[in-house]
């Protein structure tokens, strides 16, 4: 019989054996100790709905968009079921097939299809919710909660230039890399983007911004609309493709990690497949690829005790744990102390703060406890969704760094006050 979603996802829920290993990693389940927000039960139930058992209901549609997808799931599995690559299947087909609101359909759209589609709009949105009034408008659009987290953030000056396209090396070149500018990291953090480049700079690499790059679309991916994803990925080769370059840096985790499946994602396609391997291939995490060179040792003290949030989708997404925390520990003065259970999703997980914002919040509140416990000052949150999540939380004297922010300011022997 004909399953609802792909061949290769139903393939992956039919790996599940059901031993429940998964269910204390689960953030959701956690937290709301159901048995149908636990990866099993999810399971269970996108299983049910590829074979016909059930049509789309309410509780099929609420307990699937109350995952994460962190994938959380997926590195305790002893089964290795690839639970993201299922959960993004079957959201694509609730999407397909699911008639929403008017006002839903409209906020959808201008947030996947219009704003998160180019980088210049992504801009435009931004300056727009500073508008007087901005507020009230997206309220009515029921947008609320997609511009206060944005709000919340500190100024971090002007956005990145994005008609510069090299950013020349200190000294000799040692590597040419091209670099994802980001949606959010080329703006509302756009100090980091800045960071960054400083710090690539600095190991003797020629910085590479392409100007005709887009949004890297994970955003979509998660959302069921996966289309959109593979449009924005056919752009984003095509931009990249113009340069010549030895690795394509990444500063956010999420886009890194959907970057690297292009190939995947492609691979039936005979246009595309071979260029969009030989894209991912280059993909690096900002932490994996100074891991993997030579780093510039020329360090200036930091004096901070910080702790390192894994982003899900960098641990359980890219399986890079050791990497980040190699390198804070190279910084002289910076001391590393880990929290009881780090790979845990903080809540953002892309748009869920502000789709799920109670629920997100009540995730945010138990990490906060475990950060605290550990005498830290600061939080080391490498991706821009965790960042913004642990920027809005509600101890404010806890401060939220992204690793190149610390790089840059070792390198520039800056103390700490300097940089907040
Ligand atoms: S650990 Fe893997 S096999 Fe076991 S219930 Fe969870 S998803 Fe299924
Ligand atoms: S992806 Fe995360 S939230 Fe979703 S079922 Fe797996 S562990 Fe739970």
């Amino acid at each position: 019989m004909e399953k609802k979603i792909s061949a290769e996802a139903y393939a992956e829920l039919q790996e599940c054996v059901h031993c429940g290993f998964c269910l204390p990693n689960c953030p959701t389940y956690r937290l709301l100790g159901i048995e149908a927000d636990s990866p099993r039960g999810r399971i269970r139930l996108m299983k049910a709905y590829a074979d016909g058992e059930i049509g789309i209901t309410e509780g099929l549609v609420e307990h699937l968009s109350l995952c994460l997808v962190c994938r959380n799931c997926e590195t305790v599995c002893p089964s290795g079921v690839e639970f993201g690559l299922a959960m993004d299947a079957t959201r694509q087909e609730i999407e397909r097939n699911t008639k929403r609101s008017i006002s839903e359909r409209i906020a959808r759209w201008l947030l996947l299809s219009f704003t998160f589609s180019s980088l210049a709009r992504v801009r435009l949105a931004l300056k727009l919710s500073k508008l007087p009034g901005a507020n009230y408008a997206m309220k009515k659009l029921g947008l609320a909660n997609f511009v206060k987290p944005m709000q919340s953030l500190p100024n971090q000056g002007e956005y990145l230039d994005r008609k510069k396209k090299t950013y020349r090396a200190e000294g000799n070149t040692r590597y040419k890399v091209a670099m994802l500018a980001g949606c959010i990291m080329s703006t509302a953090l756009a100090e980091i983007d800045r960071a960054t480049i400083r710090v690539l700079n600095k190991n003797g690499c020629d910085v590479i911004l392409p100007t005709q790059q887009v949004c890297c679309g994970a955003l979509h991916q998660h959302e069921g609309a996966l289309d959109r994803t593979l449009e924005l990925a056919k752009k984003n080769i095509k931009a990249f493709s113009k340069h010549d370059f030895d690795a394509l840096v990444v500063n956010s985790a999420g886009c890194g990690a959907t970057m690297k499946e292009y190939g995947k994602l492609l691979a039936k396609d005979p246009n595309w497949s071979e260029q969009a391997q030989e894209f991912s291939g280059k993909v690096r995490d900002l932490s994996e690829f100074l891991a993997e060179i030579p780093i510039n040792d020329e360090l200036g003290e930091v004096k901070i005790t910080v702790t390192y949030q894994d982003p899900c989708h960098l641990a359980h997404g890219q399986r890079i744990e050791q990497q980040p925390r190699k390198i804070l520990q190279m910084i002289p003065g910076l001391k590393l102390v880990e929290m009881k259970s780090p790979d845990q999703c903080c809540g953002a997980a892309g748009i869920y703060s502000m789709t799920h914002p109670d629920v997100a919040e009540r995730i945010l509140d138990t990490r906060m406890l475990e950060i605290t416990e550990t005498g830290a000052s600061a939080i080391v949150a490498s991706n821009p969704p965790c960042y913004i999540q642990y920027s809005t939380a509600k101890n404010k004297s806890m401060k939220v760094y992204h690793i190149a922010e610390l790089l840059d300011m070792s390198y520039r022997n800056l103390s700490e006050s300097s940089l907040s």
